[in-house]
């Protein structure tokens, strides 16, 4: 099934009203599986482009980390404590879970489910390893790796975002090392360096893969 959504296209250098700017499209039900090591960028890639495709659905996880500052409950995660966590594995609540960074996170299955059948493109952030299970799962759904440039700037935006302890950034920074190499399971790859670029060139590919062309 596909549906018609109203997008808004931007233009950088054309000022355009906002009614002037949208247009009806075509969109299939594709699963975009965002990864990254930790500080590279996901969250705020993923705040930015909901704003410029706002029918994008974003999968909320559940974790049983304590919430960062700034965080919402069913917002950024649903926070739950391990027994409610261990409870939903029990009853196939996960569309896939996995225990990252000392912490774990599981992606809830029935509202995946459920935006897909209504024709929806839907993206979720998760790690490399609940990554690989998705695409074993769901043939279909295409894999965007997110690079920082390097691992000095990677461990320089951890500490800027102020959120993490230094035993966390540690261990976070030691993951990169092996998450780094899961490149290759991915359909694509964008160095975040600068945010606008990567921006633009994560909003073309969900485009691109999504969106029916008027023709066809
Ligand atoms: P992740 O969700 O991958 O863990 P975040 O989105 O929280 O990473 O980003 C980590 C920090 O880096 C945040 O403080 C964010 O503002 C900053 N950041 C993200 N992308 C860039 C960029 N391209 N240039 C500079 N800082 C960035
Ligand atoms: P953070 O604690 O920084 O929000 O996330 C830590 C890591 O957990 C990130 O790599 C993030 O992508 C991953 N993550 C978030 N939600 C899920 C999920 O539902 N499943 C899996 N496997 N990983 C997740």
């Amino acid at each position: 099934m596909n549906i018609q959504v109203r997008c808004q296209f931007q233009y950088e250098d054309i000022p355009l009203e906002p009614e002037q700017i949208e247009e009806f499209v075509l969109i299939k039900p594709v699963l975009f599986v965002l990864s990254a090591p930790s500080g590279a960028g996901k969250s705020t890639l993923i705040r930015r482009v909901r704003t410029i495709l706002p029918d994008l659905f974003y999968s909320i996880s559940c974790t049983t980390r304590l919430p960062r500052k700034g965080e919402e409950e069913a917002v950024d995660y649903y926070f739950v404590d391990k027994r409610r966590f261990v409870e939903m594995i029990g009853n196939d609540g996960f569309l896939e879970w996995k225990e990252v960074h000392g912490a774990m996170y599981g992606t809830p299955v029935e509202p995946i489910r459920k935006e897909l059948q209504n024709g929806r493109r839907c993206i979720m952030d998760i790690d490399v390893n609940g990554a690989l299970d998705v695409f074993q799962k769901i043939g279909e759904a295409i894999g965007i790796f997110i690079m920082p440039p390097d691992l000095g700037t990677l461990e320089q935006r951890l500490r800027q975002r102020g959120s993490d302890t230094e035993e966390s950034i540690r261990i976070r920074l030691q993951n990169a090392q092996k998450e780094l190499q899961f490149e290759a399971i991915f359909h694509y790859k964008i160095v975040n360096a600068d945010l606008d670029s990567a921006t633009t060139e994560l909003v073309e590919i969900i485009r691109r893969e999504s969106e029916v062309p008027e023709n066809v």
